[in-house]
């Protein structure tokens, strides 16, 4: 179908095929504008721990409420939960990166067994096997099954939910549909990582875990 060419409708009208395109396109952006409003994390009340020495940091620091987006000084990654900041310079920790196990475990994948690292071991480069970004700085590796996980996505809330609790997206090891944002099932190259799914049966949402991330950022920049 050229986008010049008119087609007939179901009422036998002759229609532009470039004016279905663009609709399409405007119902689509629609959906992801009202979706990236929905959707946010539920954080549970910050610990008790309100300062803390850190071994990678010089200075103090400060327990921060969830806010404005930040990018980790450990590992790198957006964070918009809990972080412990520096008042003195501009360090940045997701909470989950500052009171990092030395072991952790993770229910999808039950054969792994965690260890922290601050820089990925080895030379090639690793990527997290929940969002598909790569690993820059702190990480949770298993050296028997060989994933990686960024500290933020071992710890990733099982579901995320809008406003009113009417949507619920529920965090799942497979992605079973296409990315509504980037419609396909692949996050980067071959990688397809997490998602969140709606829970909903009349709701086929499914977001990558890093689209989750980017439409929270989006929103949060629009306003
Ligand atoms: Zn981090
Ligand atoms: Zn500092
Ligand atoms: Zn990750
Ligand atoms: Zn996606």
């Amino acid at each position: 179908m050229r986008l010049g060419m008119t087609v007939c409708d179901r009422n036998g009208r002759d229609v532009c095929v470039a004016g279905m395109v663009e609709r399409a396109r405007r119902r689509l952006k629609d959906t992801l504008l009202r979706c990236g409003k929905a959707f946010s994390f539920v954080y549970d009340p910050p610990g008790d721990n309100l300062i803390m020495d850190h071994p990678n940091h010089s200075h103090p620091l400060h327990l921060n409420p969830p806010g404005a987006p930040y990018k980790c000084n450990g590992c790198k990654e957006l964070g918009f939960g809990p972080s412990y900041g520096c008042e003195i310079c501009n360090y940045i920790l997701h909470e989950e990166c500052a009171n990092v196990d030395r072991l952790a475990f993770h229910r999808f994948f039950p054969k792994s067994h965690f260890e922290f690292f601050e820089k990925a071991p080895g030379y090639r480069t690793r990527y997290c096997d929940a969002c598909g970004k790569d690993v820059l700085g702190f990480v949770y590796h298993c050296s028997q099954t060989g994933f990686d996980l960024h500290p933020c996505c071992l710890k990733l809330k099982d579901s995320v939910c809008d406003k009113d609790g009417c949507v619920t997206l529920k965090l799942s090891q497979k992605v079973p549909r296409k990315c509504l944002k980037y419609k396909s099932r692949n996050v980067v190259n071959k990688v397809k990582g997490w998602s969140y799914v709606s829970c909903n049966e009349d709701n086929n949402s499914c977001y990558h875990v890093s689209c989750v991330k980017e439409l929270i950022l989006e929103n949060w920049k629009r306003g």
